[in-house]
């Protein structure tokens, strides 16, 4: 008996559906794709509840002739391709003619069309994807695209939509994402009747720049523009001291296309290396614009993935703009001049440097090569910003490690046996409450002063020793890389990893404070700018946060008060906390509540334990070993090791003393 069927055309175009249309903003992005393809000028997106009842897409392009009207939503229907030989040199954003078939396919459509000139419009209605009516009609010309109750016949994906205001959140950041990818088209955004953001359609993207990243840190992003050998990039990445906790501001446009590519994501995040801290994502809103033919766009139904022809070529050459963008910024600290530099020595050739001081547009499709525009007198007043709030963002320049070591050290009373500190290792410096803040605890960048210690006076010591977790004799021989303690005990040699050991031994005692972690209150609160979805994920975890010792207070729709983090967690790194902790909340699958309190933790830990590549002093490090030798430190919060061993035996092998 034959068991193979062939499916209905209806249920192939719900499977296909399946892959274009996730959620109401892919619906977003290919409606105003549609738009783009058909040289619109302008256009206005408005959706309501989310986009999943409403979501309509005006423009005034092309339009499309009453025979076209009708075909449109066929699968497979495109103007924009006609053979096979148009797949090697795609230069529009749609070409495989299956959003109109998917969309409407789960939806009730509305389309409104009317071509340039001619004397009327037509009207199409489609019920899943069926004809219902088309007639002629009256209309302005261009196109009206209206979607109408999205997965209506399709309940199991209906279920796995979000909240409304999840939704709404998507729906805006897929509308922003194309009009960064067109600057010359005017876009306007409408959510529940209220404007969300417009880009003029000038070339100039400060409207797009502030929606998507907020005023600040748009207004502190470095301009980054570079050409050579038939590529081109530009466009703005963040100063090294602004690095988020997640990698939510990362956006790359191909030849006007948004795209996600983890090629140029680690381009971009290897140009920052050893200028971010571990855990922390530069922002970029980057242009590479190439020929078509060196780009594969037919990769993915949604056609956000791409394939470059040379992989190799792309990397070095986003990786060396970005490093060149990072270090006009030093030039710019330093050379009161800002003399443009030459990029001379450097394989890129740097047309412009201080382009951000100029206005000017990004032209599409190879003719580039302005950055977007940003007003020169917010980036002037962002420079000084950004020095400003140097101190106190945890920047890893070379002074600041030993005063985030110390304060950990310090504010961070430990359950686990001290060694009294020998009294020839060094402890030049103590922490005092400076004198003149009333509350110590209170102010984000400097708690305390830094004061030399006179050498009789010994470090404090805040707990006695464990006697019920004795400590193996043991000898700190040194540590390597400022990374691996190193450890002589019983014949044994020992590795610790220092962070990892640490961020264990502080996450135990969060976890074993349960419900009482103990918060300090900011002297000046943080505000951090968040998406819609993140708002409401930290809103529905409220009472876990507070718990936590976070007191977070919502300020107007999109920005959150940090007024208290965890005792422990460095004052100075708020923004890319409450960033992380988003992620994770969003990333979190299960709905159980204690392992989504754990994952907060570990963040928390993670923030407040010394770092690999910090100087430590003594002390801490002996506060370490004991321990982990205690047998009281394993692994750390993500299971790593923390402690490797070499035996005597193990060494005498090494060395072939012994076969
Ligand atoms: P694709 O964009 O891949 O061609 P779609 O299903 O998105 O496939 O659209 C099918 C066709 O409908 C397009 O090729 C285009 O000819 C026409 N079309 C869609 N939207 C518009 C619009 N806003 N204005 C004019 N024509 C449009
Ligand atoms: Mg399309």
């Amino acid at each position: 008996m034959s068991v193979i069927n062939i499916l209905s055309p209806h249920v192939a175009d719900l499977i296909a559906a399946g892959e274009v249309v996730e959620r109401p903003a892919s619906v977003v992005k290919e409606l105003l794709e549609n738009s783009f393809d058909a040289g619109a000028r302008h256009v206005v997106c408005e959706i309501r509840d989310g986009g999943a009842t409403y979501i309509r897409v005006t423009d005034d392009g092309c339009g499309m002739a009453p025979e076209d009207a009708g075909i449109a939503f066929v699968r497979h229907a495109t103007s924009k391709l006609s053979d096979e030989s148009g797949l090697e040199h795609i230069s529009t954003m749609g070409f495989r003619g299956e959003a109109l078939a998917a969309i409407s396919s789960v939806s009730h459509m509305e389309l409104l069309t009317r071509q340039k000139g001619a004397e009327e419009g037509t009207r199409v209605l489609l019920d899943a994807g069926e004809i219902e009516e088309m007639i002629p009609c009256g209309c302005p010309e261009g196109t009206t695209m209206i979607c109408r109750n999205l997965f209506f016949n399709t309940p199991a994906r209906l279920k796995f939509l979000k909240s409304d205001r999840s939704e709404a959140s998507a729906c805006i950041t897929a509308a922003l994402r194309c009009a960064l990818g067109r600057p010359d088209v005017s876009v306007r955004f409408v959510r529940d009747g209220k404007e969300e953001f417009f880009s003029p359609g000038d070339g100039k993207l400060d409207s797009c720049l502030y929606a998507l990243l907020g005023r600040e840190e748009a207004a502190s992003m470095l301009s980054c523009s570079s050409a050579s050998d038939g590529l081109s990039l530009s466009g703005f990445v963040s100063s090294p001291a602004e690095g988020r906790g997640n990698r939510a501001h990362q956006f790359f446009f191909v030849n006007g296309r948004f795209i996600k590519s983890t090629l140029l994501q680690s381009a971009v995040e290897q140009a920052y290396r050893n200028t971010l801290l571990v855990g922390r994502y530069p922002s970029c809103v980057l242009y590479l614009t190439l020929s078509f033919s060196s780009v594969d766009v037919n990769v993915h139904p949604a056609k956000t993935e791409i394939r470059f022809g040379s992989e190799k070529r792309i990397f070095d050459f986003v990786y060396q703009a970005v490093r060149l963008a990072l270090a006009s910024e030093d030039r710019l600290n330093t050379n009161s001049d800002n003399l443009p530099l030459t990029g001379k020595g450097d394989r890129v050739a740097v047309d412009e440097v201080f382009s951000r001081k100029e206005s000017g547009g990004i032209a599409l499709n190879g003719t580039q090569t302005h950055a977007p525009s940003i007003p020169s007198e917010q980036i002037n007043n962002s420079v000084i910003h950004n020095s400003e709030q140097h101190s106190e963002s945890t920047t890893p320049s070379a002074a600041e490690p030993s005063q985030l070591r110390i304060t950990n050290y310090e504010l961070t009373p430990t359950p686990y046996p001290l060694h009294p500190t020998p009294s020839s290792s060094p402890t030049p410096y103590s922490l005092t409450p400076n004198s003149s803040s009333t509350s110590p605890l209170a102010s984000p960048s400097t708690p305390y002063s830094l004061t030399p210690t006179p050498s009789s006076t010994p470090v404090p010591c805040p707990l006695s020793p464990d006697p019920s977790s004795p400590v193996p004799d043991h000898r700190i021989l040194g540590e390597a890389f400022k990374t691996y303690i190193i450890v002589e005990s019983r014949g044994e040699l020992i590795l610790i990893d220092k962070h990892a050991a640490h961020e264990r031994m502080i996450f135990d005692r969060l976890k074993a404070a349960g419900r009482s972690v103990s918060s300090q209150m900011l002297l000046m609160p943080a505000i951090v700018r968040l998406s819609l979805e993140d708002m409401e994920l930290l809103e529905r975890n409220a009472a876990l946060l507070s718990d936590l010792g976070f007191e977070l207070e919502p300020y107007g729709e999109k920005e959150i008060i940090v007024r208290g983090v965890p005792a422990e967690m460095p004052a100075s790194d708020v923004s890319s906390s409450i960033e992380e902790i988003c992620e994770k909340l969003r990333s979190s699958k299960t709905p159980d509540p204690s392992s989504v309190h754990d994952e907060i933790l570990h963040t928390v830990a993670c923030k407040a334990a010394i770092k690999a590549g910090w100087d430590t002093q003594r002390p801490e490090l002996e506060k370490i070993v004991s321990a982990v030798l205690s047998g009281a430190v394993l692994y750390c919060p993500h299971g790593r090791p923390v402690s490797s061993v070499l035996t005597r035996k193990d060494l005498d092998k090494l060395f072939k003393r012994i076969v």
